[in-house]
């Protein structure tokens, strides 16, 4: 990976393991200009899950479609953008343990925003049923 200033080449100088997000962090310094910053290494679900829908077939898996829904659940909440960004990242991951090897069905997604909106807050669960029908 290279300096995102000056395009030189980068050094790791520290890194970790993030268990739950199952990501690892990497702080890179520049050989170049010494600027410092910091990476994340991340599964990426874009490409390679599917959706299977009802009406319109096989669909590529769209992270920020779904986040896009649970923000609109969520704007009734003070900081709805954390928030739908923390309950994404909750409901991926349920995904991942639900897909077969990165299949997933529209309802599958359905169901599991609609439990983990409802253990999080009532009227988002409410809102997403109004727009989303199992
Ligand atoms: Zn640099």
């Amino acid at each position: 990976m290279v300096c995102t200033y000056c395009g030189s080449k980068t050094e790791v100088v520290n890194s970790r393991h993030q268990k739950r997000l199952n990501q690892v962090w990497r702080r890179r310094h520049c050989l170049n200009c010494g600027a410092i910053f910091s990476t994340h290494e991340a599964t990426s679900y874009e490409g390679s899950w599917r959706v299977q829908t009802a009406t319109s077939g096989l669909q590529p898996f769209l992270r920020d479609k779904l986040l896009l829904s649970v923000h609109k659940s969520l704007e009734h909440r003070p900081d709805s953008t954390t928030d739908a960004s923390a309950i994404t990242a909750t409901i991926v991951s349920q995904l991942g343990q639900l897909s077969d090897k990165g299949l997933i069905t529209s309802k599958q997604i359905i169901k599991t925003v609609q439990e983990t909106l409802d253990n999080f807050d009532k009227p988002a669960a409410v809102h997403y049923a109004a727009f989303h029908k199992l």
